[in-house]
Parts: structure tokens; C-alpha cells; sequence
């Protein structure tokens, strides 16, 4: 494909990011939310200006005389923009459920001679969705942030969908009930003062409290900012993450399985002594088992090809067959002769005698149509920045950290004291690395949520046991919840933090506006605080929701907020 079509093939899919944003706030209220907003200075600019003019009607004592008629100006002048919000939604046959109840609170508010908040209710509402749309623009624009990494990345975050996650849906559920809830109970207020003629203020302005705090969508947009910061920041760090579910399963996560090689190690493994037995060359040791594991993509296979100088993907003459047995190494047929190549457990298997090497250290043993040839000793060495990273897991709260690996006891032990891990068991097969994880969780609890780390060779089992699954390789391998594409293992902490903070981030966001919302709510029907305090302080909370959750778009840039 020529690069001209590939560019046409990415714009129009940026382009339907709105779209699909807004579909989501569409499904998120069951209910046309005012989803269509779009930035718009004028809208801001009318909204300030109607300030203006209630602030000069209040403070210049000649415009005192003037106040009603000037507030009456200011209140069409703030109303006009949810009215051309609301227009085009009525002509598609949707209702405009926000714009309509600023509209009527500020009717309401007038009528009840409350002319301050007949000019801030829908003032402060318009320049709460234009904060809103602001947020949105953020999230359209982000994806160009990706242009140059991998377009897996790139896909990750024009893909996101907020729904699939359960506790955004959840809140979104419970915000429109108490959007329907408030304005329900501001229409039985209303019909209880046409009622009870009496005491007609009262009510009518228990009714107006309850429909100037029933706007809910603050609270959905940061639910959607944050969702979007934890896709972006991991982007940009180079980690992609499966779906919309794994910050908030991830988040949970407080003990940490690793495996070995290619995980904690760099997987580079170099030769550190042949040892032939039988008068057979070092050389030929070396080369019988390149050949052997011509066919294997394990990283020992790779070291040992490497070293024999036998090109990447050469067959050569006389390979027959070979098949690779998991956590053992692999059986090859070459030229008639059967090879075992791979861990003592394997030529155990075969029940082939071996010799125990002199040193200790990881030893990859060969034999030959069931003649033990010799072993040859390897090592990879430590990961770059691995001590970091899991001091840096520890700081975020991990409790847990267990090392399961297939490697020998001594290499396993000596890597996991220089590690800190808490725990480390040795000589694993794939399979038993999945049960390990089981029996951590019943150790543990059936709550404790359990993070797997592997470079993605053989580690199905594991994974699969596992709340959430992370690969260090960034080819891919088996297909997991998080996947490190800079195979830097400060990718790990990096994702965790992003997960727990964008988390935090809503859950701060969400208990202030519903405690403020529940506490303005008790105190405006108490006639404890006057509506033109009611109204700003919502309008402030909830626009600092929004900001503050925008702040989860850049959380790669910052240090842990949280600790
Ligand atoms: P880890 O648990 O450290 O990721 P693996 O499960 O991938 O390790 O492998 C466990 C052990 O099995 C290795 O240390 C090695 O001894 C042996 N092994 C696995 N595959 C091969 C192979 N292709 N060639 C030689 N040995 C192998
Ligand atoms: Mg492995």
C-alpha cells in the first residue's frame, strides 16, 4: 500500500472519533445528552457577557432602578445558546434533556423574582458544557500525539470503548437515575405548590433547587477523560492495554507473578562453557544443538543458533522433524538420529543419564539417540532497570512479589535474592506455573486480585490463571490484557500507575460532586444558602471535575500524584 492511501485510511478513522465519543455519551444517558456540543466561542462569549451585565446591574447604584429588565436581557442573552444547542436536537427528534432544565430553572427563578440565578443557572450551565466540550477536543486531538508509534497503538486508543467497562456503566446508570430522580422530585414539588397555593415560594423554590442540581454530565465526561487518559498515557509510553476493563482490573491488582527469562532477564542468553563428555568437539556439541533447535523461537533456541553461526530460518539438510515440549527444551529428528536438547527434567523424562554440572547456572544438556553428549552453560543477564521497577511496584502498594519461573533452583534463587522478590519457586513446567497462580489465590483469598508477567513464551497456563496478563515481548506472543511494546520494564510500574491513578482520578471526581450535590441540595431546601451561592458553587465542583480529570491525558508527563 503507498503511503498516500494509508494516510487517507487514518484520517477518516480520527475524524470518527467524535463520533464514536458522542455515540458512547448517546448510550451512556439512554438519552440524548447534549453530546453534540462542539466548542464554541460564542457561546462563552454570550455566557460572559450576561455575567457582565448582572454583575454592573448589581454594583453601578444608577442601574439599580434597572435591574429587572437588565437581568431579563441577561437571562435571554445566557438562554440563547442552550436554545440553539437545544434546536438542532429537536429537529433530530431527540430531546435536549439539560438545555431544557436550565431553561426552565431560569423561567422558574425569574417568576420567583430570584433574578441573580435566573442569570447564573443557565450562564454557568453554558459554560459548563463549553468546559465540557473543551475536554472533548483534548481527546479528538490526542490520537496525533501517536502519528509516529506503532499504529497497534494508535488503534488502541481510536478503538477505546468507554462502555466496556463496568463500573463506568455502572455510574453512568446511576447518574441518570439521579438525574430522573431530581427532576422528578422537582415536578412533584411543583405540583405540590400548585396544590398548597398557600405557600407558593416555598416550594416553588424547593423545586428550583432540585432542578438547577440535576445536571449530571460532568461527572460522565470525567468518567470518559479518565478512561481515555489511562489508553493515552500507556500509549504514549509504549504499553497497549487490551480493553477499557484493564485499568480499573488492573488497579486492583496487589500481587505480582514474574517469570524469569525474557521477563526479569533480557532474554539475550550468551554461552558461558561448552562441556562435550564422549570425545565429541566443543564445536560439534554446539552445533547439534543449533540444529536441533533450528525450528524453536525460544530465546535459548536463538542464543544457541546465534552462537553455532547457523542462519535465522535455514532448515538444514537432513532435518526431519522437531517438536518443542514446553518448559523441557525440544526433540528433534535429524538425519535419522533422535535429539533431546533442553533441561535436566527433560533427559529425566527420557530416563537418559546426565552429568550435574560443576558450576552452578542454568545448563541447557544434549543427547544423542539416548547417549548423554554433554552440556552447555548459559546466562542472560538482568533487565535493565528490573530493581527499579519492582521498587517502584512495592512504592505504588504491591504487596506481593512472587517469581515462578522454569529455570533451575540455583539460577531461580540467586536472581530472586538480588531481586527482593517475597517469594520463588523453581523448576516449573507451563502447567505449573497456572496452578502456582491457583494456589497463590487460594493462599491469598479468592478476592486477591493476581497480575501475571511473562515474555509470552509458554505462559498460557499462567495467564490464564490469572486477573490480568502482561507480555514483555513486543511481538506479541500469546494475547494478553497488557502488552509492553518498548520492552522497557518500566513499562510495568508505568502501567500500573497510569491504571490506579486514572481510578483515583474518578473516584475523587465522583464523591466530591456527589457529596457537594447531595450537601447544596440539603442546604438550598433548607434556605440555608441562597441559589446565587447554590449554583456557583456547583458550577465550580463540577468544572474542576471535568479539569481535573483532563489531567489523566497527561500522566505520563508527571510523577505518581498518588502514593
Ligand atoms: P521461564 O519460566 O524462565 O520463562 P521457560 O518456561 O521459557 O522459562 O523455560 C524453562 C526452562 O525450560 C528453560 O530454563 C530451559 O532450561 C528449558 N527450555 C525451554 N525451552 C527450551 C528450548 N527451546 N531449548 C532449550 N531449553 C529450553
Ligand atoms: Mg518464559
Amino acid at each position: 500500500m503507498n503511503r498516500a492511501s494509508s494516510e487517507n485510511r487514518i484520517i477518516p478513522s480520527v475524524l470518527a472519533l467524535p463520533e464514536k465519543l458522542s455515540k458512547f455519551l448517546e448510550k451512556l444517558l439512554r438519552f440524548r445528552l447534549p453530546s453534540r456540543r462542539r466548542f464554541a466561542m460564542r457561546d462563552v462569549l454570550m455566557a460572559l457577557g450576561s455575567l457582565l451585565i448582572l454583575l454592573l446591574s448589581g454594583l453601578i447604584p444608577a442601574l439599580r432602578s434597572l435591574r429587572m429588565p437588565a437581568c431579563l436581557a441577561a437571562a435571554i442573552l445566557s438562554c440563547a445558546p442552550l436554545v440553539l444547542q437545544a434546536l438542532p436536537q429537536i429537529r433530530g427528534k431527540r430531546m435536549p434533556a439539560e438545555e431544557t432544565v436550565l431553561i426552565l430553572s431560569a423561567m422558574l427563578a425569574f417568576l420567583l423574582k430570584e433574578y441573580t440565578a435566573a442569570v447564573l443557572i443557565p450562564a454557568l450551565g453554558v459554560l459548563l458544557f463549553q468546559t465540557e466540550a473543551y475536554s472533548l477536543l483534548h481527546c479528538e486531538a490526542a490520537p496525533d500525539a501517536l502519528n509516529e508509534s506503532d499504529p497497534a497503538l494508535r488503534r488502541q486508543v481510536e478503538d477505546a470503548d468507554p462502555e466496556d467497562s463496568k463500573r463506568r456503566r455502572l455510574l453512568a446508570s446511576g447518574l441518570f437515575g439521579a438525574f430522573c430522580l431530581l427532576v422528578l422530585v422537582a415536578f412533584i414539588t411543583l405540583i405540590l405548590a400548585l396544590i398548597h397555593w398557600r405557600e407558593p415560594q416555598k416550594w416553588l423554590h424547593t423545586a428550583l433547587v432540585f432542578l438547577a442540581l440535576s445536571p449530571m454530565t460532568a461527572l460522565c465526561f470525567a468518567s470518559l477523560l479518565t478512561h481515555f487518559g489511562a489508553l493515552f498515557s500507556a500509549a504514549k509510553s509504549g504499553i497497549q492495554l487490551r480493553d477499557g476493563t484493564v485499568p480499573e482490573r488492573f488497579a486492583e491488582c496487589r500481587l505480582f507473578a514474574f517469570g524469569k527469562t525474557g521477563t526479569v532477564t533480557d532474554g539475550r542468553f550468551i554461552i558461558s562453557e561448552i562441556c562435550p563428555t564422549g570425545g565429541i568437539g566443543e564445536d560439534d556439541l554446539l552445533r547439534i544443538a543449533a540444529i536441533a533447535e533450528c525450528r524453536s523461537d525460544h530465546p535459548i533456541a536463538r542464543a544457541l543458533r546465534a552462537a553455532a553461526c547457523l542462519e535465522e530460518g535455514v532448515i538444514p539438510n537432513g532435518f526431519q522433524n522437531s517438536e518443542e515440549i514446553p518448559g523441557r527444551g525440544v526433540s528433534t529428528l535429524f538425519s535419522k538420529h533422535q535429539i533431546y536438547v533442553g533441561n535436566a527434567a527433560l533427559l529425566e523424562d527420557h530416563e537418559i543419564w546426565y552429568q550435574v554440572p560443576a558450576k552452578s547456572g542454568s545448563a541447557i544438556h544434549i543427547a544423542v539417540d539416548g547417549t548423554y553428549r554433554g552440556h552447555i552453560m548459559i546466562a542472560d543477564s538482568l533487565r535493565e532497570n528490573a530493581f527499579e521497577a519492582l521498587e517502584e511496584l512495592r512504592a505504588q502498594g504491591v504487596q506481593n512479589l512472587v517469581m515462578l519461573t522454569g529455570d533451575v533452583r540455583s539460577a531461580a534463587r540467586r536472581l530472586a535474592s538480588s531481586l527482593n522478590f517475597d517469594m520463588v519457586k523453581p523448576e516449573l513446567s507451563p502447567e505449573e506455573k497456572g496452578s502456582a497462580v491457583r494456589y497463590l489465590r487460594s493462599v491469598h483469598g479468592e478476592k486477591a486480585r493476581i497480575a501475571c508477567v511473562g515474555d509470552g513464551f509458554h505462559d498460557a497456563a499462567m495467564f490464564e490463571a490469572s486477573d490480568i496478563s502482561l507480555s514483555m515481548s513486543p511481538s506479541g506472543g500469546e494475547k494478553t490484557d497488557i502488552r509492553i511494546c518498548s520492552e522497557d520494564i518500566l513499562g510495568i510500574p508505568s502501567a500500573y500507575r497510569f491504571s490506579r491513578e486514572s481510578e483515583r482520578i474518578l473516584q475523587i471526581d465522583a464523591i466530591t460532586v456527589i457529596l457537594v450535590k447531595l450537601l447544596l441540595v440539603i442546604l438550598g431546601c433548607a434556605s440555608i444558602l441562597p441559589l446565587s451561592a447554590i449554583v456557583p458553587i456547583d458550577f465550580l465542583v463540577s468544572a474542576a471535575a471535568v479539569i481535573f480529570a483532563l489531567t489523566s491525558l497527561t500522566m505520563e508527563k508527571r510523577k505518581s500524584a498518588f502514593r
